[in-house]
């Protein structure tokens, strides 16, 4: 699956899910988030961005209008339930690593 990475855990500003892990679906190379990383909450379908801080807050209405009809923005969207099971089984094989260690 797409490279997953541990982030600074941040709550959406929709839902209240906390998000600790996103996975970059933009391109296949191994890339973590940095400010101005779009990242999309799987439980919900909210898209935020990251500031300065590495903390998620909503779109402007701009920064909304530049996404709305990118492709990656289209698939994501699409795939989202699979790819919270994917993330999610993700998260318990690395769970477990951590408690065997
Ligand atoms: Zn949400």
């Amino acid at each position: 699956m797409e490279p997953v990475h541990e982030t600074k855990a941040n709550p959406c500003t929709k839902c209240g899910h906390v998000i600790e892990y996103v996975a970059d679906l933009g391109n296949r190379v191994e890339r973590a988030p940095r400010p101005g990383s779009f990242a999309m909450c799987l439980e919900c379908g909210w898209t935020m961005i990251y500031d300065e801080d590495m903390r998620l807050r909503d779109m402007t209405p701009r920064e909304t209008n530049d996404i709305i009809g990118d492709p990656r923005f289209i698939r994501t969207q699409m795939m989202r339930p699979i790819l919270k099971r994917r993330l999610e089984k993700w998260r318990q094989r690395n769970e477990r690593r951590t408690d065997q260690a």
